[in-house]
C-alpha cells in the first residue's frame, strides 16, 4: 500500500495505552491499535495526570465543613462552569453531571411537557430513539442529503398541532458513517416551527467545536468517555425551564432542599430548582472534574489543528482502501461529505465479525462489528430499506431476522500515523 499520513499535520495531544502490547495469533507480540474511538477514546495523558493530581484531595462535595470537602466543591462547581464555557452556554442555561449520553437524554425525556411530540430520524442511535417512552414519536426516514434531512424535518413539523409542544433530538455526527449533520439548520428549522431541539453531541464534541448559543440548539448532551476522560459521566446542559419543571430525575438526598413528615403521616419534600434538582445522590466528582480537564486539553489543542488531523487520517483511509475491491463504506450524504474520524464498511464476500476478529488477532488492531446500536439505520444501509431484511452479517437472530453487520473504524486525538497505515495495509 502507498498509505501514508500527512505528517505535516499533527496534535500535540498524548492518549493512555501508548504501549499496550498485545498477542498476535500469528505470533510475537505488537501495540495495540485502538481504532475504536467511537465506542470509548482513550484518556487523554492531561485528563490522566489532572486526575491523579486531584485524587489525594477529592471528598464529599456540597456537604461536608472539612477543607477537603470543600476543595472538591470547587472543583466540582468549577467544572460545571467550564463545560458551559466549552459549549458556549447562554446565560441562565443549566449544566447538570449525569452518568452518560444515554443517561442525560433518559434524564431529558422524563422533563417533556404533557402530551411534546418528539421527532427523530431513524438514522440516530438507540440513545436518541428510545428514550421518549410515553410521547409520541415520529421517526423519519434517512434523508440522502443534509439538506433533505432539512426539508423533511420541516414538513413533518409543519403537520404538527401549531399548539402542542415538540422536541426534536438530532445527532450532530453519526457514529455510523461519521457524517456531519445540519445542526444549525435543523435547529432554525425546530425553532421556526415552535419546538425545541436537543443536540446528541456524543460523536461531534470530541471532534468540532460545540456553540449552544451559534447552533441555537436547547440542549446538548455528550458522554466523558468519548471525550478523552474516563466511563461514567456525562452532560446534559441547557434550558432550564423544563428541567426546573419536572420532577427529580432521582429522588434523595442532594435534589432535596426541604424534608418533612407530611399531615398525612408520610413525608412532604420540597425540590431543589437548579442543576441539583437532577444530580440526587453523591455525584460523580472525579468524572466531572476530569471531562472540564478534557474540555481545556481540547480547547488548548484547538480543534482546528484536531479536525485537519482527523481529515488526513480519514483520507488515508479511503485513498488506502480506494482500489480494493469489494470494499464499500456505508454513508448518506455521498462518500465525500464532511464526517469525523469515523468510518463505517462491508467487505464482499467476508462476514464482518469474521473480518474484526481477524483485523484484531493477525493485526492487533481494535475496530468495532455489528450494528452499533444503530439498527433503523444499518438496515437502510445495508438492507436498502429501514424496514427490510439485509445480505450481509452474521447467521440468522433468535428473532429470526438476518442481522446486519458492518465494521467501524473510528480514530481521533492521539492516534499514530502508524495506527491506521497499519489498518490499510491489514483490510488490502
Ligand atoms: N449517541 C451517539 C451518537 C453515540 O455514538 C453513543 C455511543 N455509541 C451514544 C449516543 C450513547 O453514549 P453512551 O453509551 O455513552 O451513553
Amino acid at each position: 500500500s502507498t498509505a501514508a499520513v500527512d505528517r505535516s499535520v499533527r496534535t500535540p495531544l498524548p492518549v493512555l495505552g501508548r504501549d499496550v502490547t498485545v498477542p498476535l495469533v500469528t505470533g510475537g507480540e505488537v501495540t495495540y491499535a485502538a481504532l475504536d474511538y467511537a465506542a470509548s477514546a482513550p484518556a487523554l495523558q492531561r485528563v490522566w495526570d489532572d486526575v491523579a493530581a486531584y485524587a489525594p484531595y477529592y471528598g464529599s462535595v456540597h456537604r461536608g465543613a472539612g477543607y477537603l470537602s470543600q476543595l472538591s466543591t470547587d472543583l466540582f462547581e468549577n467544572a460545571r462552569r467550564t463545560v458551559a464555557e466549552f459549549l458556549d452556554c447562554r446565560t441562565g442555561d443549566q449544566v447538570v453531571f449525569t452518568r452518560s449520553t444515554t443517561d442525560s437524554l433518559n434524564l431529558l425525556a422524563t422533563a417533556l411537557p404533557e402530551d411534546c411530540e418528539v421527532f427523530v430520524f431513524e438514522t440516530e442511535h438507540h440513545a436518541s430513539l428510545l428514550p421518549w417512552r410515553g410521547a409520541r414519536v415520529t421517526c423519519l426516514d434517512a434523508p440522502d442529503s443534509p439538506r433533505a434531512a432539512v426539508t423533511a424535518l420541516e414538513r413533518a413539523l409543519a403537520d404538527r398541532d401549531p399548539y402542542g409542544t415538540a422536541l426534536v433530538c438530532v445527532t450532530g455526527a453519526s457514529n455510523v458513517t461519521g457524517e456531519l449533520w445540519p445542526v444549525r439548520e435543523l435547529a432554525a428549522a425546530a425553532h421556526a416551527h415552535g419546538a425545541r431541539i436537543v443536540l446528541d453531541a456524543a460523536q461531534l464534541a470530541p471532534h468540532h467545536p460545540v456553540s449552544v448559543r451559534d447552533l441555537d440548539v436547547d440542549w446538548v448532551v455528550f458522554s466523558g468517555h468519548k471525550l478523552y476522560a474516563p466511563f461514567g459521566s456525562g452532560v446534559l446542559a441547557g434550558r432550564a425551564d423544563w428541567l426546573r419543571a419536572a420532577e427529580p430525575y432521582l429522588a434523595g438526598g442532594g435534589a432535596s432542599r426541604k424534608v418533612t413528615r407530611g399531615a398525612d403521616g408520610g413525608v412532604d419534600v420540597e425540590w431543589h430548582e437548579g442543576a441539583a434538582r437532577h444530580e440526587a445522590g453523591s455525584p460523580n466528582v472525579i468524572g466531572a472534574y476530569a471531562i472540564a480537564s478534557a474540555c481545556k486539553a481540547l480547547t488548548e489543542a484547538g480543534f482546528e489543528a484536531l479536525a485537519a488531523r482527523e481529515e488526513a487520517l480519514v483520507r488515508v483511509v479511503r485513498d488506502g482502501l480506494a482500489d480494493v475491491p469489494g470494499v464499500r463504506f456505508l454513508s448518506l450524504f455521498g462518500d465525500e461529505a464532511p464526517r469525523v474520524g469515523v468510518l463505517s464498511f462491508v467487505v464482499e464476500g467476508w462476514n464482518s465479525s469474521h473480518f474484526a476478529a481477524a483485523l484484531s488477532a493477525e493485526y492487533g488492531i481494535g475496530v468495532r462489528d455489528g450494528l452499533f446500536c444503530a439498527h433503523p439505520l444499518l438496515r437502510r444501509l445495508l438492507g436498502g430499506d429501514g424496514r427490510a431484511q439485509g445480505e450481509c452479517g452474521a447467521p440468522e437472530a433468535a428473532s429470526g431476522e438476518k442481522s446486519l453487520n458492518a465494521i467501524r473504524v473510528s480514530f481521533g486525538a492521539g492516534t499514530p500515523d502508524e495506527h491506521v497505515e497499519r489498518f490499510v495495509r491489514a483490510v488490502r
